[in-house]
């Protein structure tokens, strides 16, 4: 009976990349085993298989985890990707066009890491129980939940969940599905995946190689002309062994979809022949078809055993229109993450990026209204800054699910003799394709739209940047902070600056001083002051301030400072000009200066001149409580 559920502020249904990012920050945002419970169905983390690639951008969200060492030093880290395309010299059959930086915006990490995902979800699960004695309620399944605001209209989430044959009702104030592409949740929830599948069939097997071909420790593409392969490098195992995976395209599919549409009236097969074909394919169809396409050169297992997984898919783009339900009064109460709100073929090395981003887009503000840290909405509830997750992660999805379409069918079309295009497909063309969604698939593009939380309504002669070049770093509310390297003034340290930017819930004022800094009634001086006065009135856990400072005179002491950066930056307060070149990077001209709010997940909430202290305390009284 309601009396006696068990009543949580948060419950988290699944816990793979998704489920785990959520539940490890809001353990770390403060909310106990009483408040906060995660189940999964399975016994234990994943074994093997599924996604093994993390982007640059999910990478930098590691670090400010504290979570990336291992996997820096352990997975492997992709630099290069090598474009091998048939050739016109019949006894090569391909050749290599090209190799390409894998990464090519600006980033941290300027690479890719290839690693298990049940690696991922262990290093998450192990740091979660430095927060929590529960960690993962393992064995048991989400059976069915509803929105029942009579039974208990403080927790008005009821679901019902089974242990080892056992039910039972949990009560909670907000519910997360984040149980994968087969979503319990959504179903109840009565949300819809929506999209198409395609009639393009492959193959993905994760294993020890022998081969002779010359390009296996890198990214590769392969249009061959028996079909396409992707090879991705994988990290070393416990034998010292190094893992590949291979991508293969299976029979069936290796006319492109163009050709298809114009020698027939038809167009292609329809997509449930796809599915009977999938059916079809066994690891030896995937190995046959390797081989195939990397002629001359072999490949072929190791030896027995090698074979660490393997398994078939049909290529598919979907997406759920919402991301969250609300109940009667308008309060967003069950959200999806993940896979639960769209899925999309494997190649582009998404799935488990844009799965864990969208639990880290959503962990600070569900911490945020659950703490009542962000000021009440008209109906007294502290919802609107969680509105923001459906309108930013719906707005990536549909950018993914665009992307995806586009890589995914070029990759399954066919290209003819040095990609010029006979066949269907040139080698430009693929390559343009790759490039462009560059910024997309390092992560690093992402850019939110205008909300409650991105604040752009900043008037031209008001705007202290200079630049469009977004990607190389220039600022703009709704993306991330690029990194920079500077030096602290205290102490010499040469910092990367993405290191005052841990993952702990605060927002951070980033004041880019002007060269006027030491002119009591300067610009800058005037800004160092009013801010030190505003960030008193939100909880100093919430709101921090680091300052960036360009050239001074040589003889320049700490003493000479005004108060307010004195006392509220030693430890924060950059020389933004002795590695890199801070104020070009981000667009700001170093006799203006500015000012930029960076939210808790490290984009940029809002930019004001120097002399526009109002705009970023504005922004900052919507969504943060004062004292
Ligand atoms: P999942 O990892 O699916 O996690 C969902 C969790 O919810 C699971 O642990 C599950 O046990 C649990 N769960 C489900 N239902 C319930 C319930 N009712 N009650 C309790 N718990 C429940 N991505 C790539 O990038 N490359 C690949 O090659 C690739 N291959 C894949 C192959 C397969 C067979 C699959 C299924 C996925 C593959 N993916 C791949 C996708 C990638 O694994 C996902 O994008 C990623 O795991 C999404 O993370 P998630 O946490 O949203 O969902």
């Amino acid at each position: 009976s309601p009396a006696t559920a068990e009543k949580y502020e948060v419950v988290i249904v699944g816990a793979g990349p998704a489920g785990l990012m959520l539940e490890l920050l809001l353990a770390r945002y403060g909310l106990s085993d009483d408040s906060l419970l995660c189940i999964d169905a399975k016994p234990t983390a994943l074994k093997s298989g599924q996604a093994d690639g993390l982007q640059p951008r999910t990478l930098e969200i590691l670090k400010s985890l504290g979570l990336a060492d291992e996997i820096l030093c352990e997975g492997c880290q992709m630099w290069q990707v090598a474009f091998w395309n048939p050739s016109e010299d019949q006894n090569k059959v391909i050749e290599r066009t090209s190799i390409v930086q894998d990464v090519a915006v600006p980033a941290r990490f300027p690479h890719e890491v290839t690693i298990h995902q049940g690696r991922i979800e262990r290093i998450l699960e192990m740091d979660l129980l430095r927060y929590s004695k529960r960690g993962v309620q393992r064995n048991t399944k989400l059976v069915g939940v509803e929105i029942d605001e009579d039974g208990d209209a403080e927790f008005p989430i009821r679901a019902e969940i089974e242990t080892e044959g056992q039910r039972r009702i949990v009560r909670s104030k907000y519910l997360v599905g984040a149980d994968g592409a087969h979503s319990a949740v959504r179903r109840s929830m009565g949300l819809k995946l929506e999209g198409e599948s395609s009639d393009h069939i492959w193959g993905v097997v994760d294993l020890v190689v022998d081969t002779d071909f010359p390009d296996i420790r890198r990214r590769c593409a392969i249009h061959s002309p028996a079909g396409s392969v992707m090879v991705i490098p994988r990290e070393r195992i416990a034998t010292g062994d190094y893992l590949t995976r291979l991508y293969v395209q299976v029979p069936g599919d290796v006319i492109p979809e163009r050709d298809q549409q114009s020698e027939t009236s038809t167009g292609p097969p329809p997509v449930a022949d796809a599915r009977a074909r999938r059916s079809q394919v066994t690891e030896k169809t995937i190995f046959d078809n390797a081989a195939a396409a990397f002629k001359p050169y072999y490949i072929r297992p190791k030896k027995d055993g090698a074979v660490d997984w393997w398994a078939a898919y049909q290529i598919g783009q979907r997406v759920t229109d919402n991301f969250s339900v609300k109940d009667s009064k308008s309060v967003n109460r069950v959200f999806i993450v993940g896979d639960a709100c769209h899925t999309h073929s494997p190649k582009a090395g998404q799935g488990m990026n844009v799965s864990m981003m969208d639990s880290y887009n959503l962990a600070w503000k569900l911490a945020y209204s659950v703490h009542g840290l962000t000021p009440a909405n008209a109906s007294g509830q502290p919802d609107a800054i969680l509105d923001t997750y459906n309108t930013e992660r719906h707005t990536i999805a549909k950018q993914l699910i665009e992307f995806d379409k586009a890589f995914s069918s070029m990759f399954s079309g066919k290209m003819g003799p040095s990609g010029d295009g006979a066949g269907g497909l040139t080698h430009d063309e693929f390559l343009e394709v790759f490039s462009r969604g560059n910024g997309f698939t390092s992560g690093c593009g992402v850019e939110y739209p205008e909300n409650l939380t991105v604040d752009r309504n900043l008037s031209e002669d008001q705007n202290p940047i200079h630049g469009t070049d977004y990607l190389s770093g220039i600022l703009r509310p709704g993306r991330r902070l690029l990194n920079v390297r500077l030096v602290r003034h205290a102490d010499g340290y040469r910092r990367d600056l993405q290191d005052d930017f841990p993952s702990t819930g605060r927002f951070r004022i980033l004041c880019l001083a002007s060269s006027d800094l030491l002119d009591s009634q300067g610009v800058s001086a005037r800004a160092l002051t009013a801010l030190g006065t505003s960030i008193l009135r939100f909880p100093k856990t919430l709101v921090e301030q680091v300052v960036i400072h360009p050239r001074l005179p040589k003889d320049f002491t700490w003493t000479d400072l005004p108060l307010e950066v004195k006392e509220h930056s030693e430890m924060s307060f950059y020389s933004g000009y002795e590695i890199d070149d801070v104020y070009g990077i981000y667009g700001i001209n170093p006799t203006e200066g500015a000012l930029a709010i960076v939210r808790p997940d490290g984009y940029i909430g809002v930019i004001s001149a120097l002399s526009e202290v109002n705009r970023a305390q504005g922004y900052l009284e919507k969504l943060v409580r004062t004292v």
